[in-house]
């Protein structure tokens, strides 16, 4: 019985020094540790031995199991090394290794100089407002002293959906409803900026859909001086303070007296060149005093209350500022454009 046991010893830890995973190594305790297992059928005979045999046999068999357990135990931790090792070898970071760009977006262009403008705006205490892209007549055309029969009217200039709606032809209507929301006719001062439609062919300088941003301010005591004042501070903010302007009469049905303003081509500086067509002025809005038939329909006495407004078109600041030669740049999105302006 003693050599039985010694065998199963040195068979056992062979078994233990060869094994090459935990499995393995599991599947070795079970077979020689196990309720099952040879050592413990030896002890179940151990009723047949003699009272001397018994404490000798006993204690040989738990040195036996001791010393494989012990094996097992020394392999695991040897196998689990290895396994951690391994592991951090095949999740080894190279930090010198240079990292893969991740894309970043930006705002558009034409989103940037419209924040830009509203910043201004804001800074001179205008407030921002919207209005709808689908448009009544009357808020679109009459509201503006732009009577049906109006040569401005033309069908050909305007999408419409039905004989009273239309995609809006400017971001005019929403002076309208701005003043027209106002209970007991208060001042008004706000810009509103939005996407208008018109039936163009696009080309370079045409879209049937572009951007607008309006202004108005009415109050008592709003002079032509004051408007002045705005816009000469908008030009110099969007294209530099050496700028100057200057404002041509002009004819929009719903301001009296109308103006076109005008700033210094900076190309230039007023001597006259390519760009400014050797004028060296370059045409940027158009604005005027608001008419008093406007005030009138929108329910504000033209005695005592008067006011400015103006319009421009983002697109054409932006390409003026940036050298942009074609206004589909702005629609078409290629990101080869769109990035040259992203700001870090
Ligand atoms: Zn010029």
């Amino acid at each position: 019985m003693k050599e039985q046991l010694q065998a199963l010893e040195s068979e056992a830890l062979a078994k233990v020094e060869t094994a090459s995973s935990l499995q393995e190594l599991q599947g070795v305790r079970v077979a020689y540790l196990g309720k099952k297992g040879p050592i413990t059928e030896v002890l179940r005979g151990m009723g047949k031995l003699s009272a001397e045999e018994r404490p000798v046999i006993g204690e040989l068999a738990n040195k036996v199991r001791g010393n494989i357990a012990a094996a097992i135990d020394e392999k695991k931790a040897g196998i689990e090394a290895e396994q951690l090792e391994k592991q951090l070898e095949e999740e080894q970071i190279d930090v010198t290794l240079p990292g893969r760009p991740v894309a970043v977006g930006g705002p558009h262009l034409l989103t940037s100089i419209v924040e830009e403008i509203e910043d201004l705006f804001i800074g001179l205490g205008f407030e921002i407002r919207e209005g709808p892209e689908v448009e009544t007549d009357y808020f679109n055309f009459e509201a503006l002293n732009l009577p049906k029969g109006h040569p401005a009217r033309d069908m050909q200039d305007s999408f419409y959906i039905t004989e009273d709606l239309l995609l809006r032809t400017h971001t005019s209507p929403v002076q309208a409803r701005t003043m027209n929301a106002m209970e007991n006719k208060q001042p008004v001062k706000m810009i509103c900026p939005g996407k208008v439609y018109r039936r163009d062919t696009d080309d370079a300088t045409h879209s049937h859909q572009f951007t607008q941003i309006e202004g108005l301010y009415v109050d008592k005591n709003v002079r032509m001086s004051d408007l002045k004042g705005v816009l000469d501070r908008f030009a110099k903010h969007m294209f530099g303070e050496d700028r100057e302007i200057r404002l041509r009469p002009s004819f929009f049905p719903f301001t009296e007296p109308s103006v076109e303003m005008d700033i210094s081509c900076k190309m230039c500086n007023g001597k006259g060149c390519s760009v400014c067509k050797r004028t060296g002025w370059i045409e940027i809005l158009g604005a005027g005093m608001v008419h008093p038939r406007v005030l009138e329909m929108a329910g504000y006495d033209p005695k005592v209350y008067s006011g400015f407004a103006f319009g421009m078109g983002p697109e054409r600041i932006a390409m003026l500022k940036y050298g942009v030669d074609d206004i589909r740049h702005f629609y078409t999105n290629d990101l080869r454009f769109l990035k040259q302006y992203h700001k870090a």
